[in-house]
């Protein structure tokens, strides 16, 4: 990373926009804060993003025509061909058809993961496109790949890592991004049992699988130097460089017990890409372990020493776990403080190095408000979760999400080279692929843009990822969150919510006492309401039996009978930056209320008498 300081002409990491410049101070910030950095809810900074993105035009067109000034005398066809004509046409059309997309830059926008773009992710977004650099090699990104490494420092340093050791790269999203830990979890996992294997093979000594995947780098090291080992005696021994199902055997055999493969724990409400990845790693489905969640939708504990535990007795490595930092349906963000505290103590006493990895790719960017007056709109609980994140091997962010950075842009981060270590090829014990060529060589992706990379590191050095840049932002999601919310009940009664850690609310419409099943269908009925309405857009979603513990409190807030497995929510993603300011907050919550409420009086499983809203 050494290498890469300065390019852009910085004297680090880009780390200079400090989060106490005075540009950005508490008292220097107008209550539009939010708005500078977007094209804003009426779109009143468009005639200053369309400066700068002519401005960036016309310095590319000026770069591209007197780099090589010796070919402006080449044939200058084309410049008023039938062509162009076509395309103007077509163009249009491609315009208006485009219109017809779900608008999702207003505030009246509360359905998903996505809101406005801000002003620097625009623009740093066009000015990397103009040069298409493929961040694959060096060779073909000479400055797109010094961007990524420095955009990646400005995330490790958000998420707590230090950025002088952190690894990373951009991914096309939080989906390979979580493909990306467990192949280096399994690569790291194999490494260790495929010595361990030999050493067992060799001396006759019994083999325990599950403390010999969990020894983690050192005691690999320690072992490969006493007992003078080589690749070529390692390579016989590992799953991934050989046979799986040959070396399973052997390693039963080794056991004295059927091996029965490793396991991976994660929430019951874990995003799906987990499931893709254990089934894209052929780990089966039965490996993939899920940890129940407390009343609140968070990773329970005991359950997750229980099944820690249970892995142990079967003698069955725990490939990873994964706790969610911002889960996709709550925004819940799972007790990492507490988790950490579990996982160093088994390490410490029994040399268990579990592999840690945390899902970020919603909530990671809340951890810009730690630090800063941002952070006291967080409980102590949520507050101790996210200062935890750095104690983790690997972490997924998604800057497409509450970064405000165009699709497709996800990262990948590790706390360091050891833990950024993988390759599909010849298994390079101990020593890793030379990076310097690129990154080709430990991406699961190939081609890779440096857009998300340019548009991330813009807003570093800009809005800035502390409590007084983005983190002021997310502060005020979960403020406006909590305000909507308090404004909701106390207008409509049959309104109950869900608890929430962050910017995401999921509520029902109950009346006192029933059953569920009408509670469930009457919510069903009301978002409905809400998809026939150009008002708002909000989302629906279900929570299974992986949150009966959540179901199960929220009946007992209102005394409603348990009649059906699944509870059905609406949810409102208050990740607009507009939510930020009071005016538009007010005004989004009187048209919110007004409209639940008809949506409400429309119902059909509601008595007439408590219709008169
Ligand atoms: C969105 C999300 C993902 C998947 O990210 P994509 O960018 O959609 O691939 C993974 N985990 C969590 C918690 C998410 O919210």
């Amino acid at each position: 990373m050494t290498d890469d300081k300065g390019i852009l002409g910085r004297d680090g990491y880009g780390r200079a926009m400090s989060s106490s410049s005075p540009e950005n101070s508490i008292e220097a910030r107008p209550s539009d804060f939010a708005q500078q950095h977007f094209p804003g809810a009426a779109s009143q900074n468009a005639p200053w993003l369309r400066d700068e993105m002519l401005a960036m035009l016309d310095h590319w067109v000026d770069w591209r025509s007197h780099r090589f000034s010796q070919d402006l005398d080449l044939p200058a066809a084309g410049r008023r061909s039938m062509g162009r004509r076509r395309l103007s046409a077509r163009l249009s059309a491609l315009r208006d058809a485009l219109t017809e997309e779900t608008p999702t830059f207003t505030p009246r926008y509360i359905a998903h993961m996505k809101s406005d773009l801000s002003l620097p992710a625009i623009l740093g977004w066009f000015a990397a496109l103009l040069h298409n650099p493929n961040n694959t090699s060096r060779e073909a990104s000479r400055v797109g790949s010094v961007i990524e490494t420095e955009a990646i420092a400005h995330l490790a340093t958000m998420l707590g890592y230090d950025a002088d050791q952190a690894q990373g790269h951009f991914t096309s999203g939080g989906t390979v991004a979580n493909f990306e830990a467990m192949w280096r979890a399994r690569y790291r996992l194999d490494h260790c049992l495929a010595l361990a294997l030999h050493l067992s093979e060799t001396s006759g000594e019994r083999l325990d699988p599950f403390a010999a995947a969990h020894m983690g780098w050192d005691r690999f090291r320690a072992l490969w130097a006493e007992h003078g080992l080589t690749e070529a005696a390692l390579k016989p021994c590992s799953a991934m460089a050989g046979n799986p199902p040959d070396i399973y055997r052997r390693i039963s055999k080794a056991a004295g017990q059927d091996y029965l493969g490793p396991v991976v724990l994660a929430p019951g409400n874990r995003h799906f890409s987990w499931d893709k990845a254990v089934n894209l790693l052929g780990l089966g489905r039965e490996a993939l372990w899920s940890v129940r969640l407390d009343a609140r939708g968070r990773m329970d504990l005991e359950d997750f020493e229980k099944k820690i535990l249970a892995a142990r007795e079967q003698g069955r490595p725990v490939l990873m776990t994964v706790a969610v930092a911002g889960t996709t349906e709550m925004s819940a963000i799972d007790p990492l403080d507490h988790l950490f505290d579990r996982l160093d103590a088994w390490q410490q006493q029994k040399g268990w190095h579990i592999w840690r990895h945390v899902d970020g790719a919603y909530g990671g960017f809340f951890r810009a408000m730690l630090g800063g007056d941002a952070e006291g709109v967080l409980t102590s609980d949520t507050r101790a979760a996210l200062a935890a994140m750095g104690r983790a091997d690997s972490i997924t962010i998604d800057p497409h999400k509450l970064g405000y950075i165009p699709y497709s842009c996800g990262a990948f981060l590790t706390s360091g080279a050891q833990t950024y270590a993988v390759s599909a090829f010849d298994a390079p014990y101990l020593t890793r692929q030379d990076l310097a060529a690129g990154k080709w060589a430990s991406t699961l992706e190939g081609s890779r843009s440096a857009s998300g990379a340019a548009a991330t590191w813009l807003t570093a050095e800009t809005l800035g990822f502390g409590p007084e840049g983005l983190g002021d932002i997310l502060a005020g999601t979960i403020q406006a969150r909590r305000s909507l919310e308090a404004d909701v009940r106390e207008a409509i009664p049959q309104a109950r919510f869900l608890p929430g850690d962050a910017n995401i609310a999921c509520f029902t419409l109950a009346q006192t006492g029933e059953p569920l099943s009408v509670t469930n269908a009457r919510t069903s009925e009301a978002f409905e309401f809400f998809q026939h309405s150009p008002a708002f857009a909000v989302s629906r979603t279900t929570l299974g039996k992986d949150g009966a513990a959540v179901k199960a409190a929220h009946l007992a807030t209102y005394g409603g009978q348990d009649d059906s497995e699944d509870l059905v929510v609406i949810r409102l993603v208050v990740m607009s930056p507009y939510w930020c300011e009071p005016t538009v907050r007010a005004e989004m919550t009187t048209q919110f209320v007004a409209e639940l409420a008809q949506a409400l009086k429309a119902s059909t499983t509601m008595p007439t008498e408590t219709c008169e809203l």
